[in-house]
């Protein structure tokens, strides 16, 4: 029963054993999984911003070109303005600043500007222009010179740029002014300040000339970017333009994920240089992420819970079985109980048919007894009746012959109470070693006449040395007595009639007797007392229960079998007695 409950133990190792490996094998795979399409978002998502920052350097790098083509042809157009013409040779400008704001709408330069000769502004407009001069200007220099429209760089006062084309007006071959269209390309640039990306443009020197970063302007593209230490300053630069990060602080982690795309213009070596972050594909892949592990974090939980659920209900079909097996024990040691209870009164019922079988057998011993003797006895009476009248008559020598045979019958009914009365003896007598041998040839020789009558062929094994027993010479005499008896009996009938007798010492001494007859009919009754084949008169049915009794008192037993081939077989087996004994005693 132990053992039945130990067997289910190991189901329970063995369940955790597969909720790990389980476990393990989602969680392989999850982090396959993630690794995999991290890789693979990340080039995704790069390959599109990197798409999309070329579009955008496209866009803004066609803005400022269109910006510039857009404008240049407006000094042309304007220098040939009759009404600005008029104006500049009469010196009359009360209309011509509203001209020029008008035609500003129009074409959505950031300013227009009328200088005379002299460079002194005569109608703008900015109102505010008016009245300055402007004579050292670039843009008026070169433009007083030049026959066609010249694009000019100018820095302010206030450090800013200033892009403008500007243009001589003639009156009859004479330069009478010069009119100045700044190009609106600061617009543009206050726009970039609330983009996403940090962007410089470059003229053919390679100086910054436009950035949505101020202090950038007026520096080569390297040294703008390493004016301070950490975090650098196109870090800082989009940090400026932090609306689109959700956290700067991870921007300026990402120092390595900073994107630098570089485009021509197409306007006088001008170039642009654009920076954008990777900060967003992060974005966008680790939320990709966050669902996938959220989706293996829920798989694991389902896998556990189907998993308790299961070890839940084989601990309550455990528990069931506990108590069926708690159940099925207490059953057993009530059925143990039982047995021993039955066992017991087995055990007294035993003793008194003991008992009665004992009665029983001293009733049929008294029946087979009587029977025994009254038959002698009865024959005895008739001989002596007829022994009486032979006497009478004077006929002694018949009536010798009739006390004869009632001798004979003394002799049957002394031979009945002798084996009686070996059989009621029993234990007492002082026990010594004999030799089996000696036991042996004298059995053989009081059967002497009988083997010799009947012309028995008796093949003999005796060792040479003493097969000694303890014992007593003159019982064990009767036994072999006995079985050479019964043997001769099963013989008496064969032509060829055959006895071996097979004396051999080992663990124990055997001494058996094999004849060659029919054999025993039933080996179950052979030792009951009174059991017989034999007829009225040759024999009681007492020798082999006899023998086998005095066997057993002397630590033996005698056992019975049929031969092999032919007749039966017996054997007494005793203890042997040890040669130290023998010499000790
Ligand atoms: P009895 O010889 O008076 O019949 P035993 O107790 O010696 O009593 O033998 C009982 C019976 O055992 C015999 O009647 C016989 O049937 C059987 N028996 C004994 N010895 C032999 C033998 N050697 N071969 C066959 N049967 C035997």
């Amino acid at each position: 029963m132990i053992r039945q409950a130990t067997d289910p133990e190991d189901e329970p190792a063995r369940t955790s054993l597969v909720a790990k490996l389980v476990v393990a094998v989602v969680i392989a795979i999850a982090i396959l999984l993630v690794w995999i399409s991290n890789l693979y978002l990340t080039e995704r998502f790069t390959q599109e911003s990197r798409s999309r920052a070329e579009l955008r350097l496209a866009i803004y790098a066609g803005n400022i070109s269109s910006e510039l083509q857009r404008t240049s042809v407006v000094p042309l157009l304007l220098s040939r303005d009759p009404a600005l013409i008029t104006a500049l040779n009469s010196g009359d400008f009360a209309a011509t600043s509203q001209r020029l704001i008008l035609i500003k709408d129009e074409i959505g330069a950031a300013s227009l500007m009328l200088l005379d000769e002299d460079g002194r502004t005569v109608a703008s407009t900015d109102r505010r222009m008016l009245g300055t001069h402007h004579r050292n200007t670039t843009y008026f220099v070169e433009a007083s010179r030049s026959p066609d429209t010249v694009f000019t760089t100018e820095t302010l006062e206030s450090g800013g740029l200033q892009f403008s084309y500007s243009r001589k007006l003639e009156s009859g071959n004479q330069g009478i002014g010069v009119i100045v269209v700044e190009v609106g390309l600061a617009k543009l640039e206050q726009k970039w300040a609330f983009a996403a990306e940090a962007i410089m443009v470059t003229n053919s020197e390679g100086i910054v000339i436009l950035s949505s970063e101020p202090r950038w302007k007026h520096q080569k593209v390297e040294d703008a970017l390493i004016v301070e230490n950490a975090p650098s300053a196109i870090e800082r630069a989009l940090q400026v333009t932090a609306d689109w990060i959700q956290s700067p602080a991870e921007a300026i982690s990402l120092g390595s994920a900073i994107m630098r795309l570089d485009g021509k213009i197409g306007f006088q070596g001008w170039r642009m240089t654009y920076f954008s972050t990777f900060a967003s594909v992060r974005e966008r892949v680790n939320g990709v992420l966050a669902l996938e592990i959220m989706g293996f974090a829920i798989l694991v939980a389902l896998v556990f819970y189907v998993l308790s659920r299961r070890a839940v209900q084989q601990s309550n079909l455990f528990q069931r079985e506990s108590i069926e097996l708690r159940a099925l024990n207490d059953r057993l040691s009530q059925e143990i109980e039982e047995r021993e209870r039955v066992e017991r009164s087995l055990r007294v019922a035993e003793q008194s048919l003991a008992q009665s079988s004992k009665l029983a057998a001293l009733g049929e011993m008294s029946a087979a007894v009587s029977h025994e003797l009254n038959q002698p006895l009865a024959a005895m009476k008739t001989y002596l009746a007829g022994a009486k009248l032979l006497l009478q008559r004077h006929r002694p020598d018949e009536a010798l012959s009739s006390f004869q045979r009632i001798d004979d019958l003394i002799g049957r009914m002394g031979a009945i109470t002798r084996q009686l009365k070996s059989y009621a003896r029993k234990g007492g007598d002082e026990l010594l070693p004999v030799d089996l041998r000696d036991v042996l040839s004298a059995g053989l020789t009081m059967m002497e006449p009988q083997l010799n009558q009947m012309e028995v062929k008796i093949t003999q094994s005796v060792p040479r040395d003493p097969v000694l027993v303890l014992g007593d010479q003159l019982r064990l005499e009767q036994v072999v007595v006995n079985l050479l008896r019964n043997a001769l009996d099963a013989v008496k009938e064969l032509k060829e009639p055959e006895l071996d007798i097979l004396l051999s010492k080992g663990e124990q001494a055997k001494l058996s007797v094999r004849d060659n007859g029919s054999g025993i009919d039933d080996l179950d009754q052979l030792f009951e007392p009174f059991y017989t084949t034999k007829k009225p008169g040759d024999g009681v049915g007492l020798g082999l229960a006899i023998s086998s009794g005095i066997v057993s008192d002397l630590g033996g037993r005698l056992i019975a079998r049929n031969g092999t081939s032919s007749g039966a077989v017996f054997e007494i087996q005793m203890p042997i007695l040890e040669e130290k004994t023998e010499a000790a005693e």
